[in-house]
């Protein structure tokens, strides 16, 4: 048979972990005809959590799971990982700072740079779920030698996926007649979800929708405050959704995109639609034979262009903080 993907977890003991590690030992995120083997980096604190995980993973029997390794050394965790899903993150601590949440990270994000640099697989595609994600990939990338910096993504999937949700339900249309919807920038309250490109059953959304009210003063807000909205809620982070969307951005990434559409991925930027080249921003993006490509020649009018700036004005301020302590 097909030789096991090797893919890699890190904060596989958290809520996100357990969601989603069953889902890709299904093959629901690299295909019914692909084994893998995983591998669950975690904490000291947290090894044990992780190896009654892999205890449930083992109790499902899924005729698709090679093996399972549990570890807290990320030299480990990463040898030899065709896909690595950087989920595990520092939280924010109470009246912790935001320069303390960066430099905490900062040193869980070089670390494993350097430990994807050393140990994975030539073509490992690195997926960065842990907050803040976007400058969590940026110093990833910047720590890890030999890897190009086009292997390093950072989640703004889920994102994407509410925008699509809302417009569905908004139109009365199945998830399935959305298309080109594009969630902009950084995965943090400044998004810019774009409905200008967007098609509901191929019509244009802006026309479909009709009130330019319920894009501006539901549509964005509601995107853009809805993992706040989960929170309140639930009383805990979205954690199922967040790892749906995992498994999204990594099957698409692999397996390509549907034709006539595209996704939105945080990629290191090359210029395109005026955002700095080196950031790691979320654009309009499609994939094939495992490599993506930001969609190009899309109209941004006034609006989206200010949105678009706010955005990527704090991508770049983040940038600013982690260089400036060194961390890239
Ligand atoms: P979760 O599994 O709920 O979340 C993990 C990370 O995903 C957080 O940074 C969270 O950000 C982020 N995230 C990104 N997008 C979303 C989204 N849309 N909704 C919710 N979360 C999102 O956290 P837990 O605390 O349950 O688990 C984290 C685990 O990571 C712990 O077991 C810890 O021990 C581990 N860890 C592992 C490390 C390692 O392997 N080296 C390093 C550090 C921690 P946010 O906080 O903003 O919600």
């Amino acid at each position: 048979g097909t030789a096991p993907t090797t893919v890699t977890v890190t904060g596989a003991a958290g809520q996100i972990g357990y969601s989603l590690l069953p889902r890709i030992a299904s093959g629901a995120m690299l295909g019914a005809d692909r084994p893998v083997r995983l591998r669950l980096l975690e904490i000291p604190a947290a090894v044990g959590a992780a190896a009654g995980v892999a205890m449930e993973l083992d109790d499902c029997a899924f005729p698709l799971l090679a093996g399972i390794d549990v570890t807290d050394d990320p030299a480990t965790a990463f040898d030899g990982a065709d896909v690595a899903l950087l989920v595990g993150s520092r939280p924010r601590g109470k009246g912790m700072e935001r320069a303390d949440l960066l430099q905490a990270n900062g040193a869980i994000f070089t670390a494993q740079g350097r430990a994807l640099a050393e140990n994975a697989a030539a073509d490992v595609k690195v997926l960065v779920v842990g907050n803040p994600a976007n400058t969590n990939a940026l110093i990833a990338l910047h720590n890890a030698p030999g890897i190009p910096a086009s292997r390093f993504t950072a989640m703004t999937r889920l994102d994407h996926n509410r925008a699509v949700a809302q417009l569905a339900r908004r139109t009365g249309v199945p998830v399935t007649g959305i298309r080109g919807i594009t969630v902009w920038g950084n995965h943090s309250a400044t998004q810019y979800p774009d409905l200008t490109a967007a098609t509901v059953d191929g019509r244009p959304a802006t026309e479909v929708v009709g009130d330019p009210a319920w894009i501006e003063e539901f549509f964005i807000p509601t995107v853009q405050q809805r993992g706040a909205a989960i929170i309140e809620a639930r009383g805990a982070s979205s954690a199922a959704s967040a790892a749906s969307a995992a498994v999204d951005h990594v099957r698409d990434w692999v397996l390509g995109t549907p034709e006539g559409t595209w996704t939105s991925m945080a990629v290191v930027s090359d210029g395109s639609y005026g955002v700095p080249e080196g950031l790691v921003s979320s654009f309009p993006v499609t994939c094939s034979g495992g490599e993506w490509r930001i969609v190009q020649g899309l109209e941004l009018d006034a609006g989206s262009r200010a949105r678009l700036d706010v955005t990527v004005g704090e991508l770049a301020a983040e940038r600013d903080a982690v260089r400036g302590m060194g961390l890239l």
